[in-house]
Order: C-alpha cells, then structure tokens, then sequence
C-alpha cells in the first residue's frame, strides 16, 4: 500500500490538473482529508504532510480526534455528516465547518450553544440537485424550475444568515455515487450556478463557496467549480464500513 504523504501527493498533482484544465488557481480550493474511521495515527502522517483541514462525520470520533489532537492549533476539523439536534454540542465545540446543514432547526440549536462557548462555526448549506432519495440536504430539482423548493431553501438561508456565531460559507452537495461523468458534470455545474443564483436574491449573503467533489469525482467537481474537496479513500485507503 502507498504510504499517506505520497497517496496526499498524488491528490494534490490531480487536483492542480484539474484546476488547471478549468483555469482556476489551484490555491482557490481546499482540500479536506475525510479521515473518518481512520486512526490519530494517519490524521499526523497527512497533517504532517501538510494537510490543516480534516473531515469526520461521527460526533464521538470528532470529540475524541479533537481532544486527542488539540496541541496541533491550526488544524480545522470538519463535520461532514448528518447531525442529529442531541449531538449537536460535539459540532459546537469542536467543529470549524460543518458541512451539512440541512434545517434552520438545527442551525438554531448550534447556535444557542455557539453563543455559550463563544465559538464561531462556519457553515455550509447542503442541497440535493441531483433528486436522488437517499441524498440529505434542501431538495432542489431541479431548481431552476421547482420554485417552490428553491423557495423554502431562500426564506431557510434568509433565517439562519440572522443567527449569532454561525456563518454562511456556501453550499455543499453529494452526487450519486455511481453517476456517469457527464451526469456529474451537469450536477456540480448546476450547483455552481445555485450559488451565483441565491445571492441576487438575499441581501447580506457573501460569495458562496462549494464544498463538492470526492475521492470518485473531485476533478470533475473541480472543473465546475469547487472551493472545497472532500477526500477520503484516495488518501487514507478503502474504509471497511459506511
Ligand atoms: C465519507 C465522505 C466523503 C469522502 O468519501 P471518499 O469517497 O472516501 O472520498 C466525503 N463527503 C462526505 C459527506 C462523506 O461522508
């Protein structure tokens, strides 16, 4: 097997491609190592290896991983997963991002508890352009038609802009997993287009940044678009459970 600092290495070459090929600055995107499941053990040999943003999606892992890495001050921990409202306190206290936020409930309860640790967390809002039933987020498709969808997701942004502590980054979405290129093309292209939509309709939004793309399709997201790459097996190897 590879060994981390090369499997990094190798992403990086490709992501630069990518970033290349669509003209973009290859600074312009981040890559988070999604480092779920894995040990502390690997998260040093990347952090070593230059990576700062790292990603879980267990609130029990990213509690235990923070507290066992909190000497490492610059490193950002993002939640990638489903929150339930009774696990949101890990997020607040331990979180940089949090990439799924999917209802003004839970936004409200993180932050209430932000506001209390003095924490601030910076948020991306997950849709679903791609319709596919077992995909999270605010459902949107497509979104250029479903004016009703795209509705509830602006008067849901118009809310949470207004909470303390919590900041809008962008949007962030997962394709289907086994979707062909084209098909991933078109819905990372239609994301990318959604966030240039939303802020012609809300006042107080910043630019929105895009968190898409994984370890089977972070060139084409990239290409269309991404600010923000979530990448697990690539770097860390294949995982032996969801
Ligand atoms: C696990 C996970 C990833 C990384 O998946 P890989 O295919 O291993 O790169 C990215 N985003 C989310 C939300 C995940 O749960």
């Amino acid at each position: 097997m590879e060994l981390i600092p090369q499997t990094i290495q190798a992403v990086r070459d490709r992501m630069a491609q990518a970033a290349q090929y669509a003209q973009r600055n290859p600074d312009d995107i981040t890559l988070i190592a999604v480092s779920k499941q894995k040990p502390i053990a690997d998260i040093i040999a990347a952090y070593e290896a230059g990576v700062r943003h790292f990603g879980e999606n267990r609130t029990e892992e990213l509690a235990e991983k923070s507290i066992a890495l909190a000497h490492l001050t610059d490193l950002k921990w993002h939640f990638i997963g489903h929150l339930q409202s009774r696990q949101s306190q890990e997020v607040a206290k331990y979180a940089h991002y949090f990439h799924a936020l999917d209802r003004v409930s839970i936004a409200e309860h993180l932050s209430n508890q932000l506001t209390k640790l003095d924490r601030q967390l910076s948020v991306f809002i997950q849709v679903n352009v791609s319709g596919e039933a077992t995909k999270g987020g605010f459902i949107c498709h497509p979104w250029q038609t479903q004016s009703q969808q795209l509705e509830i997701l602006i008067q849901s942004i118009k809310q949470i802009v207004t909470l303390p502590n919590l900041s809008i980054q962008g949007l962030m979405t997962m394709a289907p997993w086994n979707a062909s290129d084209a098909t991933l093309h078109s819905i990372f292209k239609n994301m990318a287009e959604l966030a240039l939509y939303l802020p012609t309709q809300l006042s107080n939004l910043p630019i929105l940044q895009l968190s898409m793309g994984m370890s089977g399709d972070f060139e084409i997201a990239i290409m269309e678009g991404a600010t923000h790459v979530r990448v697990g097996s690539a770097i860390f190897g294949e995982r032996y459970s969801k």
